[in-house]
């Protein structure tokens, strides 16, 4: 199966966090925190189309000037979801500069402010120097954002503040058998992604498709319905991608409990894990998590890979051990009912 999400994070897991999410599909990327990104390539930065920030401590901020800087001149519209208080976060950050040349700038940020119950949207326009502007107050629950191709589903943690947890999964996955295209003596070109799209927008299976075929020098154009391909075996649809992100939150039976149930069945769970168990009294205090928790949590959500971040500095010198207990807490074998 080839993978539609490509997380890596920019920076180690001792500096700021920073999940860059790669939709090579739809050419364009998002962002789950926003901690310094100097060390992610501008090219890479131009495809960031939305932005999810767990909350605003300044480790998971601070790279949002340097996201401005890079797309200010862009034909562009950023999206950026938040805890409670990001509306003023962003007005706080844009107002601490001068945009009296940006008039023919064609870049807005559109902000959505996401509190347990309602979500809140604010515009920020270039053109209009970045005035505030109050847009709809909406009510949701769990899911963020729908698109044809995923969800964002969110969850509210407890951090001393509000923190969110995200989770974006492929609403399903479209599998091509190549051995039947060769067998029905079908080329492969643009017509596939055509095919996926019809797939994607659900449309009924009786649905005309017309394959418009690369054949030497020319096209061939050929009838079919969309249940033609179920059929003769040349898509597959299987269960989609899914991967979870947990920045900072206390290690409370409430916080792990609601991770479980958003981490559930991810192919790729990461989480914080800021301070070893026998830490656990220093943990207690900051509202982190710690290794054996992160292990705890994927182990019961049955996550298929767990990645901890986010360490304190002081295991700089032993990072090993955050990645052994996490592990052994993960691959414990849990003890019968
Ligand atoms: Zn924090
Ligand atoms: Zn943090």
């Amino acid at each position: 199966m080839v993978p539609v999400f490509h997380p890596r994070f920019v920076n180690d897991p001792f500096d700021d966090p920073c999940l860059y999410i790669d939709i090579q599909r739809e050419g364009r990327a998002i962002l789950f925190d926003l901690g310094s990104i100097e060390r992610l390539e501008a090219a890479k930065v131009m495809r960031v189309s939305d932005v999810f920030i767990s909350h605003t401590h300044i480790d998971h901020f601070i790279g949002f000037d340097h996201l401005l800087r890079l797309l200010l001149g862009r034909d562009k519209k950023l999206r950026v979801f938040g805890p409670p208080g990001i509306i003023r976060n962003v007005e706080g950050k844009l107002s601490a500069y001068t945009w009296n040349l940006v008039d023919d700038y064609k870049f807005n940020i559109e902000v959505h402010e996401v509190s347990v119950e309602s979500i809140s949207t604010a515009y920020f326009i270039a053109s209009e120097g970045f005035r505030r502007r109050d847009g709809e107050k909406r009510l949701w629950k769990d899911i963020l954002v729908e698109e044809p191709l995923f969800t964002i589903q969110a969850a509210h943690l407890d951090h001393k503040t509000p923190s969110l947890a995200f989770s974006i999964k492929e609403r399903f996955h479209i599998n091509i058998n190549k051995d039947v295209l060769t067998r029905l003596d079908l080329p492969v070109g643009p017509w596939l992604n055509e095919l996926k799209r019809s797939f994607r927008e659900e449309k009924p299976m009786d649905s005309k498709f017309v394959a418009r075929l690369e054949k030497e020098g020319g096209y061939e154009e050929r009838l079919f319905t969309l249940g033609d391909f179920i059929e003769n075996r040349l898509v597959l649809i299987t269960r989609g991608q899914k991967v979870t992100y947990v920045a900072d939150a206390a290690g409370s039976k409430e916080n792990k409990e609601t991770i479980v149930r958003l981490a559930a069945g991810s192919d790729t769970f990461f989480c914080e894990a800021a301070f070893l168990d026998a830490d656990r009294d220093k943990a207690f205090k900051k509202y982190h998590l710690t290794a054996k928790d992160a292990g705890g949590i994927a182990r019961e959500a049955g996550v298929g890979r767990l990645v901890v971040f986010h360490f304190s500095p002081k295991y700089g010198e032993n990072p090993s051990d955050l990645y052994e207990e996490a592990n052994r807490e993960f691959t414990m074998e849990s003890p019968p009912p």
